[in-house]
């Protein structure tokens, strides 16, 4: 099969059948052999019916996943990846805000120009200013940290080569960084597409300014994930030896300086008065506490059956 559109859906009922008939048109058009798998994300309107209905109408082209609850996009995506049969798959919003004109030119990218990955940028996006803004420092973020030159991180439109959605997991919320996860596995070759981004018609946007905050600590996690999942010594033992040996200077040289001036009959406070004592103190626990994190997180990753995972390309 060429191509699979992946719909993450959660209480979209109006957008999905003109959503439906607007891929139709396009893809039908492009003459590509394809599915779409929508998504059902526990939505408690009537999606599920309307799903049902365009999967008679489209017999054979679409197909409907029902979640028992609201998992979450990262969570629909994860299961749409893993049913998807094309050779390139598209990830659209069902809100009707992608537009699906732009799939011939996505799938011309990735068959012709060979990338893995080609992430939309919503160039001129039609969302409130409380969106855009923390939107534009959350991008910005990510491509230092990263060191992916993508706009627009978390567009929901995006195309891939099978093999990059059938390796990289997505889990928590980690949909806004697929790209992330995907240069980690070696899918380097990463585009990025200008796409019309409309307006939302119908319903309400599923996420608030808590994205944010939560993006940030999502960032985190992947990036110390990527560099130090599966040799957390590294990090935490460089950490703790480094504080220790600063506790354990700052006591000799306060012992020291005690002992001479003892030594020599002069008279000083106890070193219990004075706060270097607690601040060497402080440095010398602290720094026990981040090795034994250490050893312990060295144990958790002895026992992950991810340990000897490598991705091999090719073998002959
Ligand atoms: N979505 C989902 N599960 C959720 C939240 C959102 O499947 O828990 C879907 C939603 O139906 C839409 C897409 O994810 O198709 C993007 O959501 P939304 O349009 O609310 O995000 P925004 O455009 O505001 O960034
Ligand atoms: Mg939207």
């Amino acid at each position: 099969m060429d191509l699979s559109i992946v719909v993450p859906s959660y209480n979209e009922e109006e957008s999905l059948p003109l959503l439906l008939e607007w891929i139709e048109r396009v893809v039908v058009a492009e003459g590509l052999e394809h599915e779409v798998i929508i998504v059902d994300d526990g939505s408690s309107d009537g999606s599920w019916s309307v799903i049902e209905t365009l999967a008679n109408r489209y017999t054979g082209i679409v197909r409907g996943v029902r979640f028992r609850r609201n998992y979450g996009k990262s969570a629909a995506l994860n299961v749409g990846f893993q049913r998807a049969q094309g050779d390139v798959v598209i990830t659209m919003d069902a809100d009707m805000q992608d537009s699906p004109d732009e799939i011939p030119e996505l799938v011309r990218m990735i068959r012709e120009e060979h990338y893995d990955l080609v992430s939309g940028w919503k160039k001129v996006r039609h969302d409130p200013l409380s969106k855009t803004l923390p939107s534009k420092l959350f991008n910005a973020t990510t491509r230092k940290i990263s060191g992916i030159k993508l706009h627009d991180f978390n567009c929901g439109l995006k195309a891939y080569r099978s093999e990059v959605i059938k390796t990289v997991e997505v889990y928590g919320e980690m949909h806004r960084y697929i790209p992330l996860l995907a240069k980690e596995a070696g899918f380097k070759h990463i585009g990025e597409k200008v796409v019309t981004h409309y307006e939302r018609k119908y319903g309400v946007s599923k996420f608030g300014i808590e994205r944010t905050i939560k993006g940030f600590l999502d960032l985190l996690s992947v990036s110390f994930m990527a560099k130090f999942g599966k040799r957390p010594m590294h990090f935490f033992g460089a950490l703790g030896t480094l504080m220790f040996i600063v506790g354990f200077i700052a006591a000799l040289w306060l012992g020291a300086k005690k002992m001479w001036y003892v030594y020599n009959g002069l008279s000083m406070v106890l070193l219990t008065d004075t706060p270097h004592f607690y601040i060497a103190l402080t440095c010398m626990i602290l720094g026990t506490q981040l090795f034994l994190t250490g050893f312990l997180a060295e144990l958790v990753c002895r026992n992950s059956t991810e340990r000897n995972k490598y991705l091999i390309k090719v073998e002959i």
